[in-house]
Parts: C-alpha cells; structure tokens; sequence
C-alpha cells in the first residue's frame, strides 16, 4: 500500500486535468509517512484517486504526478514505457536519430517525466535531474537508457541552484561508460557541429532552435546578417552556409566562440565573423558607427526566472528590439526570439509592435515560431512550451 496525499476541498481540479505539480497549499494532509522520493497516491477530499507520483517534502512542488491510471505502480516497466514513448515520436515520427544527430530524447513535463531531461549527441547523453524522486532512481534510469539507446557514456548535468529546490545533491559527472572525447560533434542539417557536453551551457547545445535556425537561413542568401548571442555559431553558421554576404556574430562567452570558430573550419566557411562582447553595449556602438544589416536576429538568454524579475526582463527585450531597428535596413528581416517561459508570444509582440511604431518602420510578422517538436509542449502542462521565435519583415 502506498502512502495517500488527501487534496483540500475543491483543489483537485487541476489534478484531474492532469497537471504535474503538487504544491503543499493543495494538500490537506498525508498519510502513511513516506520518505522523500517514494511514491505516493493523490486522492481527492472525498476519497477518490486521482494520480501516483513521487513525493518531496523539501521542495515548494510536493508531489510531482507521473501517472492519471489505478493501480499501477511507478516501477522501471512504467519509466521504461515512457521513455519509448518518448523515443517513439523522436525516431518514428520525426526521423531524427540519425548516427551524429543531436535532439532531445525526453523533455520533462513535455514528455510526462517531470524532473527529468535527456538529450542525445551522437554516442553520448546527457540527463538532467531536477526532481529528487528521479534523481533517485538514477540508475534504474540510466540502465533503461543504455537498453534503448546503446550509448557509448551518459554524462550527468546539474541545474544550478536545483540542490536547493529540491534536496538533492547532485554535481556534473559521468554517470556510465566512456567520457565524452573533446572533439565530439554533431551534424544538424547537414552542418558539424562541436559540442562540450561537459562544461557548454544547457547540455551543450541549443537543440531547441534547430528548426527556428533553418527557417532564417533560407532568408539570408546575399544578405548582411548579424547574430546576436550566437553562442556556438547556432544561427550564424546556418546563414553563412546558405550564402550570406557576411555574417558578423556577437556573444559574451570566450569559450562559446572558441567552438563557434571551430565550427566555422569544419563546414568550410568564410563569410563569418565572431566579436566577444556584450550585446547591449556592442550593438550601441554598431549604431554609432552607422553600420547596417538585411538581417537581425536576437536571441538572448533567459531574462526573468520568475514574475518579480518579468518587468525588467521586459525592458531588456524592449531595448534590443530597439538597437536591432535602428541595425536593421530599410526591407529587412527581423528575428526575435524569446526563451523566457514567463513571457508570452503576445508580450513579445507587443513589444515588438510598440518599438516599431516608436521608430516609425512599418513591421509584418511573417512566422510565429516554437521550438523544435523533439521540446514538444504538454497541453496539460502548457509551461512547457517557453520558447518564441518571431520572424519578421520591416520596412
Ligand atoms: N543563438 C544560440 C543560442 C543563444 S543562448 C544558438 O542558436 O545556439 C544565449 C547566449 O547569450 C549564450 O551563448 C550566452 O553566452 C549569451 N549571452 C548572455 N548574455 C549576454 C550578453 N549580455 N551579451 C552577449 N552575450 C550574452
């Protein structure tokens, strides 16, 4: 028998609706004492079930769900089942475990494995634990991952700041097999690409922007562009390859660029440029200097990790999208992206609609964009879905 979390009164809807997230303000009381990480069943006021999920007294989220059906416990079968339900999209469906590749085989919430993230470069993985129920059975799950994927080493990555969150002490490590070699790459539409999964930021890469990249590149043939924070060389590499007459890209990390410059030697390129420097300040002098591009794209980190941070993260997006204006020619192509789960697309187009009113350049929004469908957006869990990517058209 498995320990009971008793909803308060009429708290159970979302629940029911299948969101995730138990926090203790839902919770009536506990029964049966259990330990942190040890499944528990969810149970309405009046005594009905609801889910099974793992327990946490030390995090703000109590209880995370992982499964809406009776009776069946939260064993290796029922990761295993998920984990090739994960895989099932990612192979059978989007094509993309192809020798090299780089995607994301599990995406937390998005994939109803809340706490937990893997993605796959070439032989290696990485996986990330941000909740401490998985972080426990991390090596029942590492071992259903070797089943399925046939990695040659899994690399462990940390959240900073998640030991706190959620209890659990965990660092950046190998957790099996082979360290990945310093040379490893990917080939992501038909580009090398470098990646250190070890100390690059997120695992190493942005998969999230793959198809966001691809689409710009197909605007950037003959056209000045300039990439702001390219880290790796991410959009950049992509606009060169499809014939940029110059690509000059922008990022604040040394070791980012040092990959980026790499890049650029393995797929050929010549038509590209890198400068460390922060955007905010570099983009200021491009402006005095006078110089001009047919292609701006943004794509800053995170800006607010939570809703009191919101209104000056919003004043950062206002002010690039200014500088990028004042960059951007006469028929030019804006891209603005936004990574900050708690700004919404329409946020972002207010922002944009507002700087361009105030400059005076008429603007059309050509494409809407998300991430890649390997970060697919869970519609019962719709924070998920945190990354925009707006493509447009300026006069
Ligand atoms: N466009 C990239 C991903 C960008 S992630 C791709 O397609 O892969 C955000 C990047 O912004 C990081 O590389 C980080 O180093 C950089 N960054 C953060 N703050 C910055 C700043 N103020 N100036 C310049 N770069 C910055």
């Amino acid at each position: 028998m498995s320990a009971k979390v008793i909803l308060k009164p009429k708290r159970a809807q979302p629940f029911f609706g299948r969101h995730p997230w138990v926090f203790a303000g839902a919770i009536e009381r506990v029964e049966g004492n259990p330990a942190d990480g040890d499944e528990v069943e969810l149970v309405s006021t009046a005594g009905n079930f609801v889910a099974r999920g793992l327990f946490n007294s030390q995090s703000k989220i109590n209880v995370r769900l992982y499964s809406w059906v009776e009776g069946v416990p939260l064993d290796r079968a029922f990761f295993r089942n998920r984990l090739e339900s994960a895989l099932r999209l990612r192979h059978d469906i989007l094509k993309l475990n192809a020798p090299e590749a780089g995607y994301r085989v599990c995406f937390s919430e998005s994939d109803f494995l809340s706490g937990m993230i893997v993605d796959r470069y070439g032989d290696w993985l990485t996986v990330q634990f941000t909740a401490l129920g998985l972080a426990k059975r991390r090596e029942m799950l590492v071992e259903v991952l070797r089943e399925l994927l046939n990695p040659k080493g899994v690399y462990l990555r940390t959240e900073k700041g998640i030991g706190k969150l959620e209890g659990v002490e965990l660092h950046d490590q190998l957790l099996w097999g082979e360290p990945p070699p310093s040379d490893l790459s990917i080939v992501e539409n038909g580009l090398r690409i470098f990646v250190n999964l070890a100390e690059g930021q997120k695992t190493g890469y942005y998969l999230d922007q793959r198809d966001n990249r691809a689409a710009v590149a197909k605007l950037c043939t003959g056209k000045r562009v300039l990439d702001a924070f390219c880290y790796t060389g991410g959009f950049g590499l992509y606009a060169a390859k499809a014939g940029a007459a110059e690509v000059l890209g922008l990022d604040a990390s040394e070791p980012a660029l040092e990959l980026a410059r790499r890049n650029v030697q393995a797929n050929g390129l010549s038509n590209i440029s890198f400068e460390c420097a922060d955007v905010f300040h570099r983009l200021a002098e491009l402006v005095a200097a006078g110089r001009q591009f047919e292609v701006v794209i943004l794509d800053p980190p995170k800006f607010a990790r939570n809703r009191a941070a919101v209104p000056e993260a919003l004043k950062g997006y206002r002010r690039l999208h200014q500088l990028a204006l004042k960059l951007l020619a006469r028929n030019g192509v804006l891209v603005s992206c936004c990574c900050t789960g708690l700004i919404a697309m329409a946020d972002l187009e207010d922002i944009i609609a507002q700087v361009s009113v105030e400059a005076k350049r008429e603007l059309q929004i050509l494409e809407r964009r998300g991430s890649a469908p390997d970060h697919p957006v869970a519609v019962t869990c719709r924070e998920t879905g945190y990354l925009k990517c707006i493509i447009s058209w300026v006069l």
